[in-house]
């Protein structure tokens, strides 16, 4: 065989990870580490947003060929809270005056007071949430009393 090796031809490749603080030329750096795992958990305990995985591709005669850096931002440790924004809505089906209300007895109090001050005034409560958007609770007043 006389063709010599084509190029990017590696014998091996070696690979660690760092943590690091950010991306810029002057990081602050932790490591190095064996495994992904070791340097994620390093940088979350550092507060460090990246990890650096350096590939180091070694030639034939032990020589580093090429350095490879690939940076990883981490996904945030906090994970985003589900809230449920669910807001009473009351609609008077006679004269449209509405409120929007937190809870369900202030929507009752609204409604009673509202009822009282204009006869046979009916009052329609709606619950509103992100999801479904507005939806009538028929019976209502019955349900809370
Ligand atoms: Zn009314």
């Amino acid at each position: 065989m006389s063709s010599s090796q084509p190029e990017g031809y590696m014998a091996y490749k070696e690979t660690f990870w760092m943590a690091c603080d950010s991306t810029e030329q002057l990081r602050a750096e932790y490591g190095p580490f064996h495994t992904r795992a070791e340097a994620e958990m390093e940088a979350r305990k550092l507060g460090f947003a990246y990890l650096l995985r350096y590939e180091h591709l070694i030639g034939d005669d032990d020589d580093i060929q090429e350095v490879r850096c690939i940076f990883i931002e981490l996904s945030t440790t906090v994970t985003p809270t589900v809230r449920i924004v669910r807001k009473l809505h009351t609609r008077c089906a006679s004269c449209g005056e509405s409120a929007v209300h937190d809870e369900p007895w202030q929507a009752e109090v609204w409604a009673d007071i509202h009822e009282f001050e204009h006869t046979r005034h009916r009052v329609r409560l709606f619950e509103q949430t992100r999801a479904e958007g507005l939806k009538e609770i028929g019976d209502w007043r019955d349900t809370c009393a």
